[in-house]
C-alpha cells in the first residue's frame, strides 16, 4: 500500500533520509524507532505531502505522490491529485490540535461534512461510535479545555479515523502527555491496532509500546534502516551493533 524507493530529503545541506527503501504492506501495523534526528518524522511528514522530496520515489496506494523534474527538483503532485491522495491518509500529531472553540463531536464531525460533504446525522452516529471506542462517549459535548492531555489525543485518534482513511500515521502521540496518561492512550492504541484491518505507522520513543503494538519494528539511523523485523526479534535479539546500543540506552 506504500512503496518507498531510494528516497532523498534534505534541508539544505543536511541530508536527513538516504536512500531510504521500503514497502508496506495492506494492514501492517509498523513502529519506527530510532534516535532523535534520524529522520522518523520526516517519512510521516513526507507521506503527508507536508514536505516536498529531493530525490526518489513515494508511492501511496498504487500512485506516485511526487514527480521529479529533470533537473532534480521536484514536485508534488497536481493539487487535486494530491488532496485525492490526503484523503487515504491520516494523522495525529504529537500536539492534538484540537479546535479550541469546537466541542469534542464538533471536532471529530468538522472534517468528514465539510470536507466530504457527509450529511451531519451520520457523522456524527460514526463520531459517536468513535468517541466509545477510544472510551469518551460521555465527553461529546465538552470542550477541548475541559479535557486532559490523553482525552485530547484519544479525541485526535477518532478525528482522524473519521475521515475513514485507509493508512493511519502517529507521531510521538504520547510524548506530550504526562507519563500517568500515556497509559490510556497506548491501550486504545492497542485496541485499535487489534481491531481495524487499517495501515498503521507509528513513530514512537515508547519500545514497550512498539513491542506490542507493530508487526514490523524499523530501527532508523541518519536517515537509513539499520535493521528491521519482528518485534521478538529487534527488540530481544537485535543483530545490528547501533541497534543494541540504542536500545541499551533506551529501556
Ligand atoms: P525525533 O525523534 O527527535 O522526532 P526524528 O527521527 O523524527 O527525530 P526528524 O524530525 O525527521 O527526526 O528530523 C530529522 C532531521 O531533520 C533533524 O536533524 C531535524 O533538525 C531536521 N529537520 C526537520 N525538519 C526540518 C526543517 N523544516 N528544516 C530544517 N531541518 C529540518
Amino acid at each position: 500500500i506504500i512503496r518507498i524507493d531510494r528516497l532523498e530529503k534534505s534541508f539544505g545541506s543536511l541530508k536527513v533520509l538516504d536512500g531510504l527503501s521500503f514497502d508496506v504492506m495492506p494492514g501492517e501495523k509498523l513502529a519506527l524507532i530510532g534516535p532523535s534526528g534520524s529522520g522518523k518524522t520526516t517519512i510521516l511528514r513526507i507521506l503527508m505531502t507536508l514536505e516536498t522530496i529531493t530525490g526518489g520515489h513515494v508511492e501511496v496506494c498504487g500512485e506516485q505522490l511526487f514527480h521529479m523534474r529533470r533537473n532534480g527538483a521536484e514536485r508534488p503532485a497536481d493539487e487535486a491529485h494530491l488532496h485525492h491522495m490526503r484523503r487515504h491518509i491520516g494523522m495525529v500529531f504529537q500536539h492534538f490540535n484540537l479546535f479550541p472553540h469546537k466541542c469534542v463531536l464538533d471536532n471529530i464531525t468538522l472534517a468528514p461534512i465539510l470536507t466530504k460533504g457527509e450529511p451531519r446525522a451520520a457523522a456524527e452516529r460514526r463520531a459517536m461510535d468513535l468517541l466509545e471506542m477510544v472510551g469518551l462517549a460521555d465527553k461529546a459535548r465538552a470542550m477541548p479545555s475541559q479535557l486532559s492531555g490523553g482525552q485530547k489525543q484519544r479525541v485526535a485518534i477518532a478525528r482522524a479515523l473519521a475521515l475513514q482513511p485507509r493508512i493511519m500515521l502517529f507521531d510521538e502521540i504520547t510524548s506530550a502527555l504526562d507519563p500517568e496518561l500515556v497509559e490510556e492512550v497506548l491501550l486504545v492504541m492497542k485496541r485499535l491496532a487489534a481491531e481495524t484491518d487499517m495501515t498503521m505507522l507509528l513513530v514512537t520513543h515508547e519500545m514497550g509500546f512498539a513491542h506490542e503494538f507493530a508487526d514490523r519494528v524499523l530501527f532508523f539511523d541518519r536517515g537509513r534502516i539499520v535493521e528491521q523485523g519482528p518485534p521478538d526479534q529487534i527488540f530481544t535479539r537485535p543483530t545490528h551493533e547501533r541497534t543494541q546500543s540504542f536500545l541499551r540506552k533506551i529501556i
